[in-house]
């Protein structure tokens, strides 16, 4: 098999522990054995950035605005009994986040699925993607404990010192809890974006769900913003595609989840995403086989890894020097998404070609009965599994064999 030429090069971020021992492995026997590729590398192992105060975090978004294709290995996001454990100067913050505020965007997590591989319901043919707004709502909220009568107020104050709104949010007679939070049209408005561009990119129809009934200010703006987005610029194109844009409440969206066959993406505000796209996870299978996308609102710019963090578990077996059966296949499709990505922006078909072929060979793969552990608990007692060593060499092999 010829090296494939990819003419223009991806952003390369190395992360920690058994996500980086796997990363490693799939570098150098399923890419470059086959790609000319060249990397623009950062190296995000928690020990580099220490050294570098984090800076290395920083260059590694904006490496990845600049080349507009980043894919990226899981990563330690400090607590204190890390700083403890690697000596470090500070806790420093996710460098997810950091790469998300500099892209300003969205994360699309969506499961790869495996016919072997039992799911939660089992008509779910096609995956689910779900899109979290990763801004505002309770994650930006201020809270409040009373243990006095009173009255509680939402209050709205102009920057020249004029109350404009003040509303009564309760009378208490005995003590309670309250609650404020908010979002901006320009995050929604973003969000939607990345949203239809995501749906156009992968001719998927789009659901927003909301509770607008109840929230008829709040939550009908995420309708609103929603609909404008989509009528003024990506009507046209959805429906040249034969897809499509609807609200949804909440309620009705989830019992259309669980009565559905898959093949559609989920915009959910924050709250809801944040549990949607766990239960989403569990119920396709394993977190080894969830992958995840961020995306700019433009659409043009992507950083693609795995949902899973970096199997601190397995990592410790791993230093006792004892083979682990960790699922590299969501890794592996972060390379292929990565690469899909280069190949549609370059016109490359030949790396179209590859990208598909390597995800098709992983699939192959577990169709066959060749699986890690998690997988394996799930299809049942009998199922033997392989070590990820052996799973990445049955990949290999029938990736050139098969
Ligand atoms: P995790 O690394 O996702 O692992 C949680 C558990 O899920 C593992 O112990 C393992 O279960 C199972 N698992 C996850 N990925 C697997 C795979 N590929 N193959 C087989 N089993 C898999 O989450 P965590 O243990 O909570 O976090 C570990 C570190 O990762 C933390 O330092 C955290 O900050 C970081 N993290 C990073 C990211 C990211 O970079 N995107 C995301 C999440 C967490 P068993 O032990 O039962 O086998
Ligand atoms: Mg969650």
């Amino acid at each position: 098999m010829p090296n494939i030429d990819v003419k223009k090069p991806i952003v390369e971020i190395n992360g920690d522990e058994m996500a980086r021992v796997m990363w490693d492995k799939i570098k150098s026997e399923l890419i470059f054995p086959f790609l000319n590729l060249k990397l623009i590398e950062f190296d995000l192992g928690i020990k580099n950035r220490d050294k570098t105060d984090d800076k290395v975090t920083t260059e590694a978004g904006l490496a990845i605005k600049k080349y507009n294709i980043g894919v990226k290995c899981a990563t330690i996001t400090p607590d204190d009994k890390r700083v403890q454990e690697f000596n470090l100067k500070k806790k420093y913050p996710s460098p997810n986040g950091t790469i998300r505020n500099i892209l300003n965007g969205t994360i699309f997590r969506e499961p790869i699925i495996i016919n072997k591989i039992p799911r939660f319901i089992r008509h779910w043919s096609e995956s689910v993607i779900i899109a979290r707004h990763a801004f505002g709502d309770i994650y930006k909220s201020q809270e409040i404990k009373t243990n006095k009568k009173g009255k509680l107020y939402l209050k709205f104050e102009s920057d020249d010192k004029e109350v404009l709104i003040e509303k009564e949010v309760c009378k208490f007679d005995s003590p309670g809890v309250g609650l404020s939070y908010f979002n901006s049209n320009k995050s929604i408005h973003d969000f939607a974006k990345s949203c239809f561009n995501f749906g156009l990119r992968r001719k998927l129809p789009v659901y927003l769900s909301t509770k607008n009934t109840i929230l008829q200010s709040y939550d009908e703006s995420f309708k609103e913003i929603f609909e404008q987005v989509y009528n003024d610029k990506f009507k046209k194109e959805f429906e040249k595609h034969n897809i499509f844009f609807q609200h949804r409440l909440i309620d009705d969206m989830v019992a259309c989840l669980v009565k559905w066959t898959g093949g559609f993406l989920w915009a959910c505000k924050n709250y809801d995403g944040d549990v949607m796209s766990d239960l989403v996870a569990q119920g396709f299978g394993s977190l080894g086989l969830m992958t995840s996308v961020l995306q700019s609102p433009d659409g043009k710019i992507i950083e693609t890894e795995a949902a899973h963090g970096t199997v601190t578990s397995h990592y410790r077996q791993h230093q006792l020097g004892l083979n682990t059966s960790t699922n590299p296949i969501a890794s592996i499709f972060a390379w292929t998404r990565a690469l899909h990505h280069r190949s549609k922006i370059d016109s490359n078909k030949q790396l179209e070609i590859f990208a598909k072929k390597l995800e098709d060979s992983c699939k192959y793969t577990l169709n066959e009965g060749m699986m890690t552990k998690d997988l394996a608990l799930m299809v049942g007692p009998d199922q033997k599994w392989l070590t990820t060593d052996e799973l990445l060499k049955a990949v290999n092999y029938n990736f050139r064999n098969k």
